[in-house]
């Protein structure tokens, strides 16, 4: 048996190694690094590709949080609602930019944000909501956008763990993840679905004079080289990195369509164990698997994590500590009343290896190996 990889970077470019190299090279050649054409073309290929009228290339997945903040001209003492249960560089770019975070609980079956908190969470102070789509299947947007719309909120949607998804509104059309609010952001870290060969990141929009203020953000504020209209940020896809992804995002459908496939095999091989609860897709959104993550509701998660690794079956716990506890982000305003779902997931979830290279063998071995030990 091939050796388990949580994530396989190396399987995954040996598949694609010589148009991705062929492409790097030609970079080296033209010597065009930062703002090369592969980015425009990267640009326009993403842009076709999650019909979005603009996207914003940028240097990773929390600058471009933190420039849709600044675009959006959010100030200080604004604030900022987002899920508890995530990364986080949500959180942390709201703090740096001196906006209020505001954390809200999660739902138990998704993991994504729990609108009823949500709408509980709603000041006149709230400038913001920032859904993030966890592990790879989308919030509920429509009932975000509703919200939103009551009471005229921007919408950022943390798309990092979930490009590729489709969201399907009750009228039946559908809109890629990260397109629905005002801005949608992503990240191109190499473990994420669409991975580059370091950091990167965009931003995506459909409204035209956003677009236009985000790309001065981007840029050290210069709409006309030299002059600096607002204070902006240097932050830029690189040549590298752009041509990388061009080559990737064709096969961006067929990466979620194998991660989805080895996620059906999990679901199915626990689908009748009691102590195990596996991932819910939700009917508005498909899922595209950034993380295979279940439930172990027999209070034996943390011996299963190490049972697991001791079978050379590496595995993650995504998160340990939800974010109103991190040190960081301590607040007195929370209650632990108003997490209990974070506070339980945290003790429960487990993240399976899932990429796109597990085969048979290997998704036998370690399903077998888990209802073993769970019983
Ligand atoms: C990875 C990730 C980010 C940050 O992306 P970077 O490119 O690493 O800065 C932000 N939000 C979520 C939900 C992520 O998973």
């Amino acid at each position: 048996m091939k050796k388990i990889q949580m994530v396989d970077l190396p399987g995954q470019y040996k598949h694609i190694k010589e148009t991705v190299d062929a492409s790097i090279q030609e970079v080296l050649n033209s010597a065009a690094y930062i703002n090369g054409p592969y980015v425009k073309e990267f640009q326009a290929d993403l842009e076709k590709y999650l019909d979005v009228k603009h996207v914003i290339p940028c240097a990773n997945g929390t600058d471009a949080l933190q420039i849709a903040m600044m675009g959006l001209g959010l100030t200080q003492g604004d604030e900022v609602i987002t899920a508890d249960f995530t990364f986080a560089a949500t959180v942390e770019v709201i703090a740096l930019l001196k906006l209020t975070p505001v954390l809200v609980d999660v739902e138990a079956d998704t993991f994504n944000m729990d609108i009823e908190a949500l709408k509980k969470a709603i000041t006149p102070k709230t400038k913001a909501i920032v859904p993030v789509h966890l592990f790879g299947q989308c919030a509920n947007m429509e009932a975000v956008m509703d919200v939103a719309k009551a009471h005229n909120l921007h919408v950022i949607e943390d798309t990092a763990q979930a490009i590729g998804a489709d969201y399907t509104f009750k009228d039946g059309t559908t809109k890629k993840a990260g397109t629905i609010g005002n801005v949608g952001t992503t990240s191109f870290f190499p473990s994420k679905n669409l991975g580059c060969y370091g950091d990167g990141g965009a931003i995506f929009t459909n409204d035209d004079d956003l677009a236009h203020t985000l790309r001065g953000v981007v840029n050290h504020g210069m709409y006309r080289r030299y002059y600096h209209d607002v204070v902006g940020v240097n932050s830029r896809l690189d040549s590298i990195q752009a041509a990388v992804l061009k080559t990737k995002l064709p096969l961006l459908d067929s990466y979620c369509d194998a991660r989805r496939k080895a996620a059906e095999f999990y679901s199915a091989a626990f689908a009748s164990n009691s102590n195990i609860s596996t991932p819910v897709i939700s009917n508005f959104s498909t899922h595209v698997f950034h993380q295979y993550t279940l439930q172990i509701t027999n209070g034996k998660r943390d011996e299963l994590h190490q049972h697991l690794l001791d079978n050379n079956i590496p595995n993650a716990i995504y998160y340990p500590v939800p974010l109103h506890a991190q040190k960081a982000y301590t607040d007195a305003r929370y209650n632990e009343d108003d997490f209990t779902v974070t506070n339980q997931l945290i003790d429960t979830v487990i993240s399976l290896p899932m990429n796109t290279e597990l085969d048979i063998e290997q998704l036998e071995f370690i399903t077998k190996t888990i209802l073993e030990f769970v019983g």
